[in-house]
């Protein structure tokens, strides 16, 4: 068993952590280089997409042949771990959520002259997406069975009805995957359809604020009043709908814990810095063994979480779903950074409160993180059941 990295993606981890420590972590430190949400200014992002371009590490997930550099999932785990020691990070090298997951999916799955219209302006950085399956309740949260958003055959065409929310990048977005239901069927109920932000028949009722800092296009809430689709534009089979869902968030699931583990990892750096120097009766706070538990704890926390998004990054790149490995990551990795960062400012005292480090957007940033995209409680009972069928096999090679 070999734990050390293939030169060629040790080379790509190494030049974008060059990339973020010399571009990327001089701009987040100075707050005129921030928008309104609390994010990357979008004319300083256009500058640093650039750059990211001439350096050859532009949309590392992607193939060389539309303009990526067609990294394993092995090889993006170790780079957006390195991206992400900015909350700036992602964005620049288009590796963020929600376009990192869509151009995944939509890679994997649409025939080519499709990928030239759906596909490409994304990897270009010309288009933003946004995937569209959450409803209020009573329609589909963390059980999409309840979907209530409807799309009926009309000869060629699709016509939709129905509200989501929550839809990331839904006020910019122009390429949208929506997920609505298409039979009562338990199991083949529901079908995936592309549409384009242009085509009428949807809009944006509000855009909903929300705790932690936001991304461009916010989080909206999305009423569809007879959107038309043409069948062409249909994702998979009628009643592959779940299959769809499951393609595309399994592997944005496992980028995020990739994401997540960079941020983590800078929480502690953060709090290193601080510990190393400041002083309380009479000795360093590094010094306290109070301290040292605290700090060895999330670090040993963040590795745990970083060996399991690494398996499952790899049994990924074999071809398989990695269903179990995905969710395991995905609870060990966002626990581990909630409780990284609420450590990090902890051990900081006042300025880790205070808006000096990037901590407190972290801290905002990562509540989310145990929820979203599955919550930790829905990834356990998939665990259990999991467990419950396979028993010893669970823990197979
Ligand atoms: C900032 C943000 C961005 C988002 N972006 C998108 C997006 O782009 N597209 C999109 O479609 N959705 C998006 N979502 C929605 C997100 O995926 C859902 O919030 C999530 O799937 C949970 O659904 P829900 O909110 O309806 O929670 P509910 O289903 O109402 O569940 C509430 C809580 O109940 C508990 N729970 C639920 N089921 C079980 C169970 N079986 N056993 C034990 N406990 C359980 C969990 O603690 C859960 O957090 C986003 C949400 C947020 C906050």
């Amino acid at each position: 068993m070999d734990f050390a990295l293939p030169k060629a993606l040790e080379d790509y981890r190494s030049r974008v952590r060059e990339f973020v420590q010399d571009e990327i972590l001089p701009l987040e430190a100075d707050r005129k280089h921030y928008d309104e949400h609390e994010n990357i200014a979008v004319p300083v992002l256009k500058r640093v997409r650039r750059k990211v371009k001439e350096a050859g590490l532009w949309a590392l997930q992607m193939p060389k042949a539309r303009g990526g550099q067609g990294l394993p999932f092995v090889g993006m785990a170790a780079c957006y771990e390195e991206m992400n020691r900015s909350i700036f990070g992602p964005v620049c090298f288009n590796c963020a959520a929600p376009d990192d997951g869509t151009m995944l999916v939509l890679d994997r799955i649409l025939p080519e002259p499709a990928k030239d219209r759906w596909l490409q302006p994304i990897i270009d950085g010309d288009v933003q997406s946004a995937f569209a399956m959450t409803e209020p309740a009573p329609g589909a949260g963390s059980d999409p069975s309840m979907m209530m958003t409807t799309a009926t055959r009309e000869g060629d065409r699709w016509v939709v009805h129905g509200r989501k929310w929550f839809i990331t990048g839904g006020g910019a977005a122009k390429h949208f995957i929506l997920i609505a239901r298409t039979s009562d069927d338990p199991r083949r109920g529901l079908t995936a359809f592309l549409y384009h932000a242009d085509q009428p028949g949807w809009r944006v009722e509000r855009q909903i604020g929300i705790m932690g800092p936001e991304d461009i296009g916010g989080h909206s809430e999305i009423v569809y009043e007879g959107l038309e689709i043409p069948d062409e534009n249909r994702l998979l089979n009628v009643g592959d709908g779940l299959k769809l869902t499951q393609m595309r968030l399994g592997p944005a699931r496992l980028t995020h814990c990739m994401r997540w583990t960079g941020m983590a990892k800078r929480a502690l750096e953060i709090a290193a810095d601080y510990v190393a120097e400041r002083r309380s009766f009479g000795s360093r706070l590094a010094d306290r063994e109070g301290v040292r538990w605290m700090i060895g704890e999330a670090a040993m926390n963040v590795d745990i979480g970083r060996l399991l998004t690494m398996r499952a990054a790899w049994r990924l790149d074999q071809g398989s779903f990695a269903r179990k490995e995905i969710s395991m990551a995905k609870v060990v990795v966002s626990e581990a950074l909630h409780h990284a960062v609420d450590t990090a400012i902890q051990l900081c005292g006042a300025k880790g409160y205070s808006k000096d480090t990037p901590l407190e957007w972290m801290y905002r940033y990562a509540r989310l993180a145990r929820l979203g995209d599955g919550a930790s409680e829905v990834h356990k009972m998939v665990l259990a059941q999991l467990f419950l069928n396979e028993r010893l096999g669970f823990w197979e090679w």
